[in-house]
């Protein structure tokens, strides 16, 4: 059976934590293929996201090296508010027989009860997860705590074994609005398309 991992993100901007953790995840679950989902523009709110087409550039950007990577606008085409929930009903739908894994940091995974029918969502998906600095598991809020205790027991929750990195897009927004360099912290290619575009200033 295939095996497809998704991984959704803001992406503002994509930097080498996020592509050290896709491999990784490849290497370690066997995956054919990672789709990279771009968050789209925010739904009737001004966060100051950079906008959607200029994340979606630098993803692909980002990606083109690694033959098992690919990227997706599901996120960022679809109409009002963009839910996991639907975008994994979409892939569900499309790829029907194949084995569908939701990547994440720790971060994100102690955010998972907040998210729109997340009970339902881990039944579509097996869930992996990434280590990432100063976030463990066992500061879950209760309410995961019993499909914790079960999906770690079932198999359906992938803890990543890879070393963690400690990058994140809000350092790399400081350091690009420091005028520091970006050396080893995102893809060149990454880098020349926040110059060029006049990103983080
Ligand atoms: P920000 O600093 O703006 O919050 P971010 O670096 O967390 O951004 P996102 O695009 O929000 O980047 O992350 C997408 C996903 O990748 C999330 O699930 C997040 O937990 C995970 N992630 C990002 N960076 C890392 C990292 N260095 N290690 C592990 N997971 C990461």
């Amino acid at each position: 059976m295939k095996k497809l991992g998704l991984f959704g993100g803001t992406f503002d901007p994509i930097h080498n934590g996020h592509l050290h953790i896709a491999r990784a995840f490849a290497d370690e679950l066997g995956l054919d293929t990672v789709i990279f989902l771009p968050a789209g523009d925010p739904y009737h709110k001004n966060t100051g996201r950079t906008l959607a087409k200029h994340r979606l550039a630098m993803t692909e950007l980002a990606v083109a090296d690694d033959e098992r990577f690919a990227v997706s606008d599901c996120d960022i085409v679809r109409e009002g508010a963009t839910y996991t929930f639907d975008t994994i009903q979409i892939f569900r739908q499309q790829f029907p027989q194949t084995k569908l894994y939701w990547l994440m940091g720790m971060d994100s995974l102690l955010q998972l009860h907040t998210w729109s029918r997340w009970q339902s969502l881990v039944k579509m998906v097996d869930i992996a997860v990434a280590a990432r600095e100063g976030e463990q598991l066992n500061h879950a809020s209760k309410a995961l705590h019993q499909w914790l205790g079960q999906a770690l027991q079932d198999g359906s929750l992938h803890l990543l074994q890879a070393p963690l990195s400690n990058i994140s897009s809000t350092e790399i927004r400081e350091k690009v609005r420091a005028g520091a360099g970006l050396e080893g912290l995102v893809d060149r290619r990454v880098e020349r398309y926040i110059e060029q575009h006049g990103l983080y200033r």
